[in-house]
């Protein structure tokens, strides 16, 4: 019942299959056209919004979804998304244009640059996060220009800290340090110097990396630090430059070769002035012609100066950049003075004084100062000529204040970079020290490994070689116990355990018996089927006889075609009964498998002895065992005979080994001579079964 129900459970029955399948075809077909459907779906959610514009999709939801409302009103939504998205679209467009034109004008057209970033400031809402913040940067620039140093550097600096573009980072900084130098904060200059340098390797736009390394050009012509300047122009950056970047790194370096050189030099003036006038940058160009005008003034060339300032003054201002507007007056009031026009050198020296920039004191308006005090002196003008003086004094305090500031933030940016390059050292020492102490462990480890990995070889080795020889000992063992042909034990064997079984029944009274078989007519198997057949027939009666024994019993071959058991605890008559069945086993082996099925048959006869009979001596047991199985050999074979002993009739009782010896050897006769005991046994019938005398 239980397994009946089993088979339920597991095997599903015959009738149900066509249903199962005809299930199983229902649902692939509905998860087939459900998984078509979705998919049908996401194509249609992927390809309509590239194919209809959100206006178009909106007309079609209301056409379908709401036929109530009417088409004027959907056409009218249509028409304001599409207004809409036009207006967007146009305002991308200007944005782009504006920013373009920004770019362009930026630092050339005060004028032009400031009506472009109040058109993009309208349009903020339409920009991007960072288009945004590039408007403030442009707006920042301007205000920059315009000598609004503190608003500008609050929008830099909101700049820089949070775009995510490298880029308009970078140049945020540039400008930042600019600043930062054109409002004498040098420290933090250089240190916002450092910063944006520190990108210079992650920024890709040439024209940018050239912007930066001008604006760090000027930063050290403004710090007094000429070399550098003159060093920077070396980078190789700067090797192939537009026109206009050409301009600008040649007005930072006749600056600084002018500072540096002696005043009477001769410098790529005309060159510099060309180069900026055709690459349509003023500010750069206005630059060039103060130093040019110096040189002129320096080297006394007052009406070719004259005629350079008043031809080039109109650009100087349309820079609008206020330091250059300053010199540009000085100059101007200088060479005046110088060719005695003092009217003329006064009013521009004034402007130069009204020019100043948020306070600061800059060499021109110093040098004003000072060009003022000296006309109202010699025009005897000795009050106003006192108050120029005090604040000449001041000015000219303040500017070498300024020198002295600058020269001490070169001095700590110095010590600064020094003590940045130790730590670097420290750092890639100790970088060093650490992968030399990682790739010292890591060795270590290997060491370690490989003395496990040796280790474990040995003891693998070592447990093979132990196992291969507990094998092959096993196996020697075995093939000095087994008989290789029948696989049961072998005479020497056979011995052992039975003179083991033999003390042990000695000692316990219990009583052993011992049977010997050998094969009938087994020569004649041997030259009638060959020697293969007879091994196979010797393979199969060992089988048969060895399953019939019990555990404690020893069977064994003893060689040729005999065989012997040693059964414990088993008196004569239960041995006489086991050889019975083995004899009977034997007789009815199947010889179907042999190569000679219908003319082969196998018989054996047997000799049985038991311990009350033959004592307990394997030898003298198996002496009596064979010597009944030449009785039953003498007789018709395929019997069982057991051993008799016959009394000896001498004055002795007891048969002593001598006469025993002598019994044994009289079997062959089987005859009585009246003084020993006959041997003579009994063997069982081979049809009866039955224990006969022979
Ligand atoms: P009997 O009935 O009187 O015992 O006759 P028999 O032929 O069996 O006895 P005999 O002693 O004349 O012959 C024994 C034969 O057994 C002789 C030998 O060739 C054969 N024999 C002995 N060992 C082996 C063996 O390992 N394999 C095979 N095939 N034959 C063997
Ligand atoms: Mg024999
Ligand atoms: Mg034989």
């Amino acid at each position: 019942m239980k397994r009946r129900t089993m088979k339920m459970k597991t095997m599903p029955s015959l009738h149900k299959w066509p249903v199962n399948i005809f299930s199983w075809l229902c649902c692939s077909l509905i998860l087939g056209l459900g998984c078509c459907l979705l998919l049908a779906n996401q194509a249609i959610a992927n390809v309509l919004p590239a194919t209809q514009t959100p206006a178009q999709l909106i007309h079609t939801e209301l056409t379908q979804d709401a036929p109530s409302i009417s088409i004027l009103e959907a056409n009218q939504a249509t028409i304001e998304e599409i207004i809409e998205e036009t207006s967007q679209e146009t305002a991308a467009a200007e944005i782009a244009l504006l920013f373009d034109e920004a770019q362009r004008y930026r630092g050339t057209d005060g004028a032009k640059s400031s009506a472009i970033l109040q058109r993009l400031e309208k349009l903020r809402h339409n920009l991007s996060q960072e288009q945004a913040y590039y408007l403030d940067y442009l707006q920042a620039y301007q205000q920059g220009i315009l000598g609004k140093h503190d608003i500008a550097l609050n929008t830099l600096l909101n700049v820089f800290n949070n775009t995510q573009s490298t880029e308009l980072k970078f140049q945020s900084g540039h400008t930042i340090f600019n600043v930062l130098a054109i409002s004498r904060r040098f420290v933090e200059a250089l240190s916002y110097y450092n910063q944006t340098m520190a990108l210079y390797s992650q920024v890709s736009d040439g024209g940018l990396r050239a912007t930066s390394l001008f604006a760090g050009m000027m930063l050290f012509n403004e710090l007094g630090d000429y070399e550098r300047v003159i060093s920077i122009r070396q980078h190789s950056d700067l090797a192939t430059l537009s026109e206009g970047l050409r301009c600008k790194a040649d007005a930072f370096l006749i600056r600084a070769e002018s500072n540096l050189g002696p005043s009477d030099k001769v410098l790529p003036f005309e060159q510099g002035l060309a180069l900026c006038r055709s690459a349509g940058q003023p500010l750069y160009e206005s630059f060039i012609r103060l130093y040019y005008v110096r040189f002129l003034l320096a080297n006394s060339q007052y009406m070719e100066a004259k005629t350079e300032l008043e031809a080039h003054l109109a650009t100087s201002l349309s820079t609008q950049y206020k330091l250059i507007i300053q010199e540009y007056y000085y100059l101007m009031a200088k060479t005046y003075w110088l060719l005695g026009n003092e009217a003329e050198a006064t009013l521009f020296a004034e402007r130069a004084l009204e020019t100043s920039v948020s306070e600061q004191y800059s060499l021109p308006l110093t040098l004003s100062l000072e060009l003022s005090y000296q006309m109202a002196k010699q025009r005897g003008d000795f009050e106003l000529a006192l108050q120029y003086a005090e604040q000449y004094a001041q000015a000219d305090k303040g500017y070498l204040n300024q020198l002295r500031v600058k020269a001490m933030a070169l001095e700590m940016n110095k010590a600064e970079m020094l003590e940045q390059q130790q730590r670097i050292e420290i750092l890639k020492r100790e970088n060093q020290l650490l992968t030399l102490a990682q790739a010292l462990e890591r060795k270590e480890n290997v060491n370690v490994q490989l003395l496990i990995v040796v280790l474990l070889l040995c003891l693998l080795s070592v447990c093979i070689w132990a196992y291969r020889s507990k094998r092959i000992q096993s196996e020697l063992a075995r093939l000095a116990q087994v008989d290789e042909l029948t696989q049961v034990f072998n005479r020497r064997q056979l011995v052992l355990l039975g003179g083991q079984v033999l003390a042990l029944a000695e000692r316990n009274k219990t009583k052993v018996s011992v049977i010997m078989v050998d094969l009938d007519f087994f020569k004649s198997i041997n030259d009638r089927f060959g020697h293969n057949v007879g091994d196979w027939a010797l393979r199969r009666v060992a089988e048969t006889l060895n399953a019939l024994g019990r555990k404690s019993d020893v069977f064994g071959r003893l060689g040729g075609e005999e065989f012997a058991f040693v059964l414990s605890d088993c008196a004569l008559e239960q041995a006489l009964d086991f050889a019975e069945l083995c004899r009977n086993e034997i007789a009815t082996i199947d010889v179907s498998d042999s190569l000679f099925p219908g003319a082969l048959s196998l018989t054996a006869s047997f000799g049985v002895t038991e311990t009350g009979l033959s004592g307990y001596d394997l030898e003298g047991l198996l002496s009596d065992a064979d010597q009944a199985l030449y009785q039953a050999k003498d007789s018709q074979r395929n019997c069982v005979v057991k051993f008799e002993a016959h009394p000896i009739t001498n004055e002795s009782d007891v048969a002593t080994d001598a006469a025993r010896d002598e019994v044994r050897e009289g079997v062959s006769d089987a005859t009585t001579d009246g003084t020993t005991s006959v041997k003579i046994g009994e063997a069982t019938d081979a049809t009866t079964g039955k224990t006969v005398n022979v």
